[in-house]
C-alpha cells in the first residue's frame, strides 16, 4: 500500500480506503464483513469509513464494526487505523435526527462512539450541507467534536465548491482546519472537476473519492446483464436498475476493452484513473467479497496512463 498526505495535514491515508455503507449491516453476513475488514488491514488499508446511518438497519454497520474491532483489533492496533463517521442524513425521528444542527451532530457522534465502543473517531464529518442551519453552527459543532477529544480531525462531505470554500474558512478561523472533503467522483461522475477540486487544492484540504466504481457499474459485473448477487438486484442496494441503462452498458463494454489492453480489470482501471490526479488523497471503495477487495488493491500496480489512453477514455465517456 502507498500512503498519501491528506491535503496539507500531518495525516497519511492509504491510496485505497474501505467504506462500510453496503455489506456490513444487520441484513448482511457478519463473517463476510469481518473477513473483508481483516483482509483489507492485512493489505495495508488503514482507513475504514462509516456513517451513523449505514446498515440497514441504520446504525448496524457501526455496531458490527465495533464487534469486528473487538474481535480483531485489540490493544495498540487502534493506533494503526483511521476510523471515520458522519452525521447529516436522516437518523432518528423528530426534529433533532437530521441535517446540520449542533444538537444533531454532537448527539449523533456520541451514539456512534457507543455503537463502535470507541473513545474517539479519527475524522468526524458533516455528511451534507444544511441550507437551513447557519454554516457557523455546523462548523462549530465539528470544532467542538475535535476540542472535546471525540474526534481528531474534522471533515465535510457533499458540499459544493462555494459551500466548501466558506466551510473551510470558518473552520480555519475556529482553529480546527478542515482535513478532508468526501466527494462522489468517478469516471461517470465528473462534477468535482468543475471547481471543487481547485478549491480543495487552494485550501490544502484532502480529497477522498466515494463510489469510485459508480457502485459497481465501473467493473465487469454488468457486461452481460444484471447478475443475481449484485447491488443493482439487491433490494437493500442503492444502485437503481434504471442506472444500468443500455447506453451505460455500451460505455462499460468499450472501457473494459481499454482496461484489457492495460492488463487491468475495469475496476482497477477506474481506480487508477482517479488516483492519477495528485489532488485525490484516496479512493473510498466498497466490496462485497475479499476477492473484489484484492482485485481492487491490485490497481495500484499500474497508475500510469498514456495520453492516447486518456483521450480514448474521454471519447467514450463523452459519447
Ligand atoms: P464503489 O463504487 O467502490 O462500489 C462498491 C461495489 O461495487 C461493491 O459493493 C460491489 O458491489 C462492486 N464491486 C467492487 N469491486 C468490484 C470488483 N473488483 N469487481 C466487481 N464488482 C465490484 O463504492 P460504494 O458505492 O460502495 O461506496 C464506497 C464507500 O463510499 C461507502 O462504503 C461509504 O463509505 C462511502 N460513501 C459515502 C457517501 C457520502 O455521502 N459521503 C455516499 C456513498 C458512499 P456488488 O454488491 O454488486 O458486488
Amino acid at each position: 500500500m502507498k500512503y498519501n498526505r491528506c491535503g496539507k495535514s500531518g495525516l497519511l491515508l492509504p491510496q485505497i480506503s474501505l467504506g462500510l455503507w453496503h455489506n456490513f449491516g444487520s441484513v448482511d453476513s457478519f463473517e463476510n464483513g469481518e473477513n473483508i475488514v481483516k483482509a483489507a488491514f492485512d493489505k495495508g488499508i488503514t482507513h475504514f469509513d462509516l456513517a451513523n446511518n449505514y446498515g440497514p438497519v441504520p446504525g448496524s454497520a457501526e455496531t458490527n464494526f465495533g464487534k469486528i474491532l473487538k474481535n480483531n483489533f485489540q490493544g495498540n492496533l487502534r493506533d494503526e487505523i483511521v476510523i471515520t463517521t458522519k452525521a447529516g442524513y436522516t437518523m432518528w425521528n423528530g426534529p433533532y435526527g437530521d441535517w446540520g444542527s449542533r444538537k444533531y451532530l454532537l448527539s449523533s457522534l456520541d451514539q456512534s462512539l457507543k455503537r463502535m465502543n470507541l473513545d474517539y473517531v479519527d475524522i468526524f464529518y458533516s455528511h451534507r450541507f444544511d441550507p437551513e442551519t447557519p454554516l457557523e453552527e455546523t462548523m462549530m459543532a465539528l470544532d467542538y467534536a475535535v476540542r472535546s477529544g471525540k474526534a481528531l480531525y474534522a471533515g465535510i462531505s457533499n458540499y459544493n465548491a462555494e459551500q466548501t470554500r466558506e466551510a473551510t474558512e470558518i473552520l480555519k478561523r475556529l482553529g480546527t482546519p478542515c482535513l478532508i472533503h468526501q466527494v462522489k467522483y468517478s469516471m461517470f461522475v465528473r462534477e468535482p472537476e468543475e471547481g471543487l477540486l481547485d478549491v480543495l487544492e487552494e485550501k490544502g484540504v484532502g480529497c477522498i473519492a466515494f463510489s469510485p466504481l459508480a457502485q459497481g457499474l465501473l467493473t465487469d459485473k454488468y457486461l452481460k446483464g444484471i447478475p443475481e448477487n449484485s447491488r443493482a438486484s439487491n433490494p437493500n442496494g442503492h444502485l437503481q436498475l434504471e442506472e444500468v441503462s443500455e447506453a451505460k452498458v455500451q460505455k462499460i463494454i468499450a472501457l473494459n476493452e481499454i482496461a484489457k489492453g492495460r492488463n487491468q480489470s475495469l475496476a482497477q482501471m477506474a481506480l487508477a484513473w482517479l488516483l492519477k490526479d495528485n489532488r485525490i488523497t484516496s479512493v473510498l471503495i466498497g466490496a462485497s467479497s475479499v476477492g473484489q477487495l484484492n482485485n481492487n488493491i491490485d490497481s495500484l500496480q499500474n497508475l500510469d496512463f498514456s495520453a492516447a489512453e486518456l483521450l480514448e477514455i474521454e471519447g467514450i465517456l463523452g459519447q
